[in-house]
This record gives structure tokens, C-alpha cells and sequence, in this order.
């Protein structure tokens, strides 16, 4: 009896949910296409009328979230616990997820874009004044990155940081009111929030971050001494007096080019789009078809950066470059369709909502590991871009930087989340210290003496772009993890040209599945281990 009503009831749930996805699928699909495309068309015209109808088609994709009665549903459904088949329980679990950050009130939500609003404005409308001329961030960049006069670079740092105390009392405000919501939704800050409904577990991320820091302190700690005699001697300037002004850049984000190799030269006489459609080919995975509906080079009012994008879901993917022969592009063409092959070679039989990537940081870590071999000196030899003469003259100074970025930038990172963590844990704590503390601690950089500003307000991500800046590095983790793999398991050939088998793991272990595992388990199911930073540490550090 008690087996017949448990199996009744899981029938029942099942079916329900089987409904509520009929019905949901029915409204998004087509919503979905019209976002993509009409965004699409935007990027490429960039005329207020297309702006405005990719506006519209987001607000009308996004709306759909916001229903109550559906959310209740979804709730009803979760809650029974009786929703047991594995491809409905993740659907189930990702729109629950995707309806509940749409579950507060109008107003609030209306207030928090106003609140972005002014803020966006206000960084917008700062230009640094150094020495009596308005500079922007760019103009501020080319100084820290060429002038060697230590007294221009300390007015452009400082220059710069006078946007921290225009806007920092907004943020804190804006902060307050980001926790109010996720309050209201059951949580207990944003930082949680935002970790939660995308997926990830706040504390399983703070682990694979501490087990990163742990790997790469005792490193990064010799690295950073070779940073510094560098730095002295090109500032003419004792070791100890080195400033957050001396990095070449306004965050210390970057390395420095120790061991500069000029990649653009190798690429003036090449075709990058040839150069990444040969090599993806060889691999398995033809992008003609997503080549075909790109649109490649530049043009006017057309938006200068790149991306990928998968218009339905259903084998229309598309990347925006303004592809030029140097090194940059060859890079970002090869990470483009990194995201558009994991994009095109999905499981087209799997449901919608599952038909995406486990998670952002997963697709990234695809664009990643292919974009990277374009300064990879096997990469360029074996597709006949160098010699072996010219090989063997770069390969140590490719590996050398390659291991200082990657090093440099996952340091910066650790500042980034444990910084918004603790900020969104108490906001009303001194934040400017708490700031200089990570800095101190993770990117051994001495705070200026006797230094009382509100410099965490400068970097613009903390206000607009919140809690997301530690899947750059998760994409990392995971590139090295899958390169690895991959080169231990699947093909001895490093860079991986001409390897059909490369293409067929990547498919049946990484795109077929879609988002139909949590990103945590695809991951182990691809690579026998859940994420961790071990393979990361080995390429980078050891
Ligand atoms: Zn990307």
C-alpha cells in the first residue's frame, strides 16, 4: 500500500511538473530567440531603434520570472520532495532558482536599478584631475603602464582614487539595499544570494579559493621578489619604496611584461578566422556553420568588443569580433568559438532549460584553454605560424609569462571575493581598512602610510558588477584541470592540433551534457575529481 502511494505521488508531482515546463517552454522559447536576436542586432547596428527593441524583448524574456502563481507552483513542487526523475528534479531545481531572484517586490527592485543608475552616472562622468588636466581611465592607464617617473605615477593612482569617495557612501547604501532583498527572499546577505541562486555554494567556492591560496602563497611570494627587482631598478627606486603606484597598472591586475615576446609580429601576415576554423576542424569540432551567421570585422556604430552568443538553443550560434592580424584577436577568435562550440555542440534532444552551460565559468573555462594557445609557442609552430628555430628561442620567456599572469591575476582575484564577501557579511565595518588588508595579505602590496580612503569604491565591479568576479578564476581552475586531463589521458600532443579524439571527449563529457548535472558533478564525471586547484598549481606553479 505505502509503495503504491509513494509511486502515486511521484507520479502525480511528475506530471505536474511535466506540465509546468510544457507551459513554460511554450512562452520562453520563443522570448528567449527574440532577446538573442534582437541583442544581436544591436550590437552590430548600434541605432537607438535596435537598442530599443533589444530593451523591450529583455524586459519581456526577463518578466516572465516575476509570476507568482508560477513560482508557487514551482515551490509546491520542490517542496513535496516527490519530484524524483533526475532530468525533471534539475529543471525543477534551476527554475525554482530562476523564479525565486524574481520574487520581490517591484519597488524594491526598481529602487536597486535606480540606485545602479545614479552610481553608473557618476563613474561615467569622473575624469581624474592630475596636475590640473581631466584624465580618463584610459589616459590613467597609459601613464601607469609607460611614464618611470615615480612622481607622475603617484599623481595618476592618486588621480584616479578621488572616484572612491564620490561614490562610496551610494555603494554602501546600494549594499544595504541588496542585502534587504536577499533578506526578504530568505538569505542572508547578497553575496550568498547571488552565490546560491547561480548555483554555486557560497562555502564549496571559499574552499576550492583558500586550497588555491594555500597552493600558490609560498610561489607567489618568490614571484612577487622578482616583480620587485624588477620594478626597482626600471623606477630607480629601493625595493622598500615601492608604491601601489609603481604596478603599471591601477589594481596590480596584470603582470609585467619581464619577459616581453612580441606576439603581434607573428601574426601581421596571418589570417586569425582561418587560422581558428583549420584548427577546430582538426580537432572535430567544425565551426563553419557558426562562422557562416558571424559577423567578423569592423564596422561603424558596431560594438568594438567580442562575443559569443547562442540564439535558440537549437544550432544558431553566433560570435561579434572585429577580428585584426595580431595577436589579441588570434586569442579572442579562438575563445569565441571556444564558448560557441560548447554552445553548438550540445545535446539537442536534452529539454530547454537544460540545452545551456553547466555554468557560466564552465563555458568560460573552455574559452580560456583555447583562447591561451595563442601565444602557445607548440600551438604555433605545429599550425605553421613559427619555426622550431623560432620555437625554441620563445618557449621559455611564453611559459615564464604565461605563469606570472596566471599567478599575478589569481592573487588579485582572492582580494576581489574575500573582499565583497566580508563587505556583504557586515557593511557597516571599516571597509577601507578591510580593503587594504586584503590587498596587504594576498597581492603583498603596502598600504601608503597613514592611507584613510575608500580606494575598494574605485574598482567599478564592486558596485555594478557584484559577486561575480570569482568565476573568472573558477574558468581558470577549470581550464587547467581539463587541459590536464586532457593531456594525460586523451592525446600526448600538447597543444592539441590535428586531435579528433580532443573533440570527442569535449563533446560527450563537457557539451552533450549541458546543464543536465550540477557543474561540480559534470566536472568529476569529466575529469574523475570535482574542481580543485591542484592542476592550476601544477601548470602555473610548480
Ligand atoms: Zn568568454
Amino acid at each position: 500500500m505505502l509503495l503504491f502511494s509513494c509511486k502515486s505521488e511521484q507520479e502525480k508531482m511528475e506530471n505536474r511538473m511535466r506540465k509546468f515546463i510544457s507551459i513554460f517552454e511554450t512562452k520562453i522559447i520563443p522570448l528567449y530567440r527574440e532577446q538573442a536576436i534582437t541583442s544581436w542586432n544591436a550590437n552590430i547596428s548600434g541605432t537607438d531603434a535596435d537598442l530599443g527593441l533589444s530593451e523591450k524583448a529583455s524586459f519581456e524574456y526577463s518578466k516572465v520570472f516575476t509570476d507568482t502563481d508560477a513560482f508557487k507552483e514551482l515551490r509546491e513542487l520542490k517542496e513535496s520532495g516527490a519530484v524524483k526523475d533526475p532530468l525533471l528534479l534539475r529543471q525543477l531545481d534551476l527554475l525554482y532558482d530562476a523564479y525565486l531572484g524574481n520574487q520581490v517586490d517591484t519597488s524594491l527592485i526598481s529602487l536597486r536599478l535606480k540606485m545602479e543608475t545614479e552610481i553608473n552616472k557618476k563613474y561615467l562622468n569622473f575624469r581624474a584631475k592630475v596636475k590640473g588636466k581631466e584624465l580618463s581611465d584610459n589616459q590613467i592607464e597609459d601613464i601607469l603602464r609607460n611614464s618611470t617617473n615615480s612622481e607622475e605615477l603617484q599623481a595618476a593612482w592618486e588621480g584616479h582614487k578621488m572616484i572612491g569617495p564620490v561614490v562610496a557612501e551610494d555603494i554602501i547604501e546600494l549594499v544595504k539595499h541588496r542585502n534587504l532583498i536577499a533578506n526578504k527572499l530568505g538569505f542572508s546577505n547578497f553575496h550568498e544570494m547571488s552565490l546560491k541562486l547561480s548555483g554555486q555554494d557560497p562555502a564549496e567556492v571559499t574552499a576550492i579559493l583558500d586550497e588555491l591560496d594555500n597552493l600558490t602563497r609560498d610561489n607567489f611570494i618568490q614571484l612577487k621578489g622578482d616583480i620587485d627587482a624588477y620594478y626597482a631598478k626600471r623606477y630607480r627606486v629601493k625595493v622598500t619604496d615601492l608604491s601601489p603606484w609603481h604596478y603599471q597598472n591601477r589594481y596590480f591586475q596584470e603582470a609585467p611584461e619581464i619577459y616581453p615576446v612580441d606576439f603581434d609580429k607573428y601574426y601581421e601576415k596571418q589570417d586569425p578566422v582561418k587560422l581558428a576554423a583549420t584548427f577546430y576542424d582538426g580537432i572535430g569540432l567544425n565551426v563553419d556553420a557558426i562562422l557562416a551567421k558571424s559577423d567578423l570585422y569592423e564596422k561603424p556604430g558596431k560594438n568594438q568588443h567580442a562575443f559569443c552568443t547562442d540564439i535558440d538553443r537549437a544550432g544558431d550560434v553566433r560570435t561579434l569580433d572585429n577580428i585584426l592580424p595580431d595577436s589579441y584577436w588570434m586569442n579572442t577568435i579562438l575563445h569565441e568559438l571556444g564558448h560557441g562550440v560548447y554552445s553548438y555542440y550540445n545535446d539537442m534532444t536534452l529539454p530547454f532549460t537544460l540545452r545551456d552551460a553547466a555554468h557560466t565559468f564552465t563555458t568560460e573555462a573552455i574559452a580560456n584553454m583555447f583562447g591561451k594557445l595563442a601565444k602557445d609557442p607548440e600551438w604555433m609552430l605545429n599550425m605553421g605560424i613559427i619555426d622550431q628555430n623560432e620555437k625554441e628561442k620563445i618557449a621559455d620567456d611564453c611559459s615564464k609569462t604565461l605563469r606570472l599572469e596566471m599567478l599575478v591575476f589569481s592573487r588579485w582575484v582572492q582580494v576581489m571575493y574575500r573582499f565583497e564577501k566580508s563587505m556583504y557579511e557586515n557593511p557597516g565595518q571599516d571597509l577601507n581598512k578591510l580593503w587594504w588588508d586584503m590587498v596587504e595579505k594576498y597581492q603583498l602590496i603596502s598600504k601608503p602610510e597613514g592611507r584613510n580612503m575608500p580606494d575598494w569604491a574605485t574598482k567599478i565591479h564592486v558596485a555594478l558588477y557584484p559577486c561575480y568576479y570569482h568565476n573568472y578564476l573558477l574558468g581558470e581552475l577549470l581550464a587547467s584541470q581539463l587541459y590536464i586531463y586532457i593531456t594525460t589521458n586523451i592525446t600526448k600532443n600538447l597543444s592539441f592540433t590535428g586531435e579528433k579524439a580532443v573533440g570527442a571527449y569535449l563533446k560527450e563529457k563537457v557539451f552533450m551534457p549541458g546543464a543536465r548535472y550540477y557543474w561540480n558533478d559534470m566536472i568529476e564525471k569529466a575529469t574523475g575529481e570535482k574542481l580543485n586547484a591542484k592542476y592550476y598549481a601544477r601548470q602555473f606553479v610548480q
